[in-house]
């Protein structure tokens, strides 16, 4: 049996956290969440995760800048980061690929495509070919 992947979800909104959890764990991912910041480096002393999705609006150090110091680090840069953003926000995305983002899913979460998206982003980090492109 192979390991489940472990994504790391960074949400500071509690339903969000219930509902990203709810779903990647039906779809078979471990699911770990961090509320800020600090709490993603707390985690990242303590695992590895195949896929971090990371909600651009966190309360203290946002989502980009968090991601910047991610991809600056060479024991983190290479675990994907993909950026939760508010649909109208669509400077947003633009800023999230230049932090380094691998891409972007829109909020609010649409339970039918989430698992589906957030399939496609670990498959192109595990390097099996799958391209994902952003929109
Ligand atoms: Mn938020």
């Amino acid at each position: 049996m192979t390991k489940p992947s472990l994504i790391l979800v960074v949400e500071d909104n509690e339903a969000n956290q219930l509902l990203a959890r709810a779903v990647l764990e039906l779809e078979g991912y471990e699911v770990r969440i961090a509320a800020s910041g600090p709490e993603v480096f707390d985690e990242l002393r303590e695992c590895v995760p195949d896929l971090i999705l990371m909600d651009i609006q966190l309360p203290g150090q946002d989502g980009l800048t968090v991601t910047r110091v991610l991809k600056a680090d060479p024991a983190t840069s290479a675990i994907p980061v993909v950026a939760l953003t508010a649909h109208a926000m669509t400077g947003d995305r633009q800023q999230a690929l230049n932090a380094g983002c691998a891409g972007y899913i829109s909020k609010p979460i649409d339970t039918r495509t989430f698992g589906f998206e957030v399939r496609q982003f670990v498959a192109a980090g595990n390097g099996d070919g799958t391209r994902v492109t952003a929109q």
